[in-house]
């Protein structure tokens, strides 16, 4: 199908570049750029092969406005599944608006954001979650966030979700046929192989929900909460992993306050980094505040890395160690000495022991003369165990897809259980439509408007 109203947009980022691409899809959008493009050659554009990239000018009242190549696709076999013409121009700011600007006093209307990507949608070029890993394969900053949308994209999720789909309409099938037999109480499907399909599904649809823990941390970055005491060079020690100043450094005892969070990249993976009040006793009502989230930070990270002044008397060490222990849970915990510029390497020796028991995890660094960190990012690495993700690898990093497969996941085990209780078909028939009803949300099969404008909204124009 292809849409008669003829969109445009600029689809590289805002600002100057070396070029710029100017997107167009619809039907007609080749013969209205021939409004505004002079070929080098004779050949009109609409003449022109599909797949064929042509050399001309833009004129702009009878003056030639830039010197650009245009790409040509004809529909089906194009991105949005309609004809597209892909203008690449000279990226001055002036010339893409004055490009555009012409291209819509023809008669083009500017793409709604995403809307290149919707219309391949609607069009059948890709379904719902393939349309969402473009987005997140545009954004994705590290090389395990695109190895995840690259494989989403691939449609290997799609896939899986597709055969699960067919599964379960077989699945209803059979119990609907002995419904309609319901009179003659017969019973074509066997309970028993019945019940191993639902648990089959089941297992099949926890598996990939519970892969959104891991998608969604290599997707957001694995939470790292940095804490210890006031002045152990928390600060220092974040602004050094961000590479800027972010934090505010100080000597007075309390300074970071705010929660601070921002993501780093270390070998191919997103850490995203919360900074945090130091934990000290005080009667300051704002700095308690900043040790309650402290607190609370600890239960939204992965990794804690608990940042001491090696210079603390090993009985203040302890000391905290109390407080901090009993709020790690699944947690991995790095005690980080810092300041290791500041003693003796005897001193360092007798601090090695300390706590090697409760935290084995430990490494010795100097945030301010940085020395030691490279050693961390790799402990960082390690402490995030996250497996190497194949291109098969169908992980889930989506929260609406997580969500819908929680409710195909509940609607499947209700299946599970009627058929041990020996539920009727029709109340059977209705969680498996349910189940299936969930399933079809995540690659749009079922899918509302507004589902789609949240979806697409989220999406920059041109994309
Ligand atoms: P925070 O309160 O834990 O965030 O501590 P800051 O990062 O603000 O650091 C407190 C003080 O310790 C500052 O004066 C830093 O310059 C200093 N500092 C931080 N790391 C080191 C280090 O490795 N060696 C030395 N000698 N001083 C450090």
């Amino acid at each position: 199908m292809q849409e008669n109203n003829i969109i445009a947009a600029i689809s590289t980022p805002a600002g100057v570049g070396g070029i710029a691409i100017i997107r167009l899809s619809g039907k007609g959008c080749i013969e209205l750029t021939e409004f505004v493009f002079k070929p080098l050659g004779n050949k009109k554009l609409g003449e022109q092969k599909a797949n064929t990239i042509h050399f001309g000018y833009i004129i702009k009242d009878s003056t030639v406005l830039d010197e650009v190549l245009i790409s040509v696709f004809k529909a089906p076999h194009s991105f949005t599944g309609e004809d597209v013409v892909e203008i690449s121009c000279h990226g001055s700011v002036y010339i893409q608006q004055n490009i555009l600007q012409l291209l819509i006093s023809k008669g083009a209307a500017l793409a709604q954001p995403g809307e290149f990507t919707q219309r391949a949608f609607l069009n059948g070029k890709m379904d719902l979650s393939q349309a969402e890993s473009v987005a997140d394969l545009i954004a994705s900053s590290s090389a395990a966030t695109h190895r995840l949308a690259m494989n989403q994209m691939r449609g290997g999720f799609s896939n899986k979700l597709i055969e699960l789909r067919t599964e379960l309409l077989n699945f209803a099938s059979l119990i609907e046929l002995e419904l309609d037999f319901s009179e003659e109480d017969v019973e074509f499907a066997n309970r028993e192989r019945l019940k191993e399909t639902a648990y089959d599904i089941e297992l099949h649809i926890r598996k990939l929900a519970e892969s959104f823990e891991l998608g969604n941390a290599v997707k957001n970055g694995i939470p790292v909460a940095i804490i210890g005491e006031t002045n152990a060079g928390k600060s220092t020690l974040l602004n050094l992993l961000l590479h800027e100043e972010k934090a505010i450094v100080s000597d007075i005892h309390g300074t970071t306050r705010d929660v601070i969070e921002d993501t780093i990249n270390i070998q191919g993976l997103t850490f995203r980094l919360i900074d945090t009040a130091g934990i000290r006793d005080t009667t300051d009502e704002i700095e308690s505040i900043g040790i309650e989230r402290t607190f609370k930070k600890i239960e939204q990270a992965n990794i804690i890395l608990w940042i001491t002044d090696v210079g603390t008397a090993d009985e203040h060490i302890r000391d905290l160690a109390e407080k901090i222990l009993p709020a790690i849970k699944n947690q991995k915990l790095i005690l980080v000495f810092n300041k290791v510029d500041m003693i003796s390497a005897e001193r360092k020796d007798n601090k090695e022991r300390l706590l090697k028991e409760e935290i084995p995890d430990r490494i010795f660094i100097s945030a301010k003369y940085e020395q030691g960190t490279n050693d961390l990012e790799s402990l960082l690495v390690k402490a995030a165990n996250i497996p190497e993700i194949g291109e098969q690898d169908i992980i889930v990093t989506n929260m609406r897809h997580y969500a819908a497969l929680e409710n195909a996941l509940t609607a499947i085990k209700r299946v599970g259980e009627g058929l041990e209780l020996h539920l009727s078909g029709d109340f059977l028939s209705q969680d498996i439509r349910e189940c299936m009803h969930y399933l079809g949300e995540i690659t749009g099969q079922i899918s509302t408007d507004e589902i789609l404008g949240n979806i697409f909204g989220k999406f920059c124009i041109g994309k």
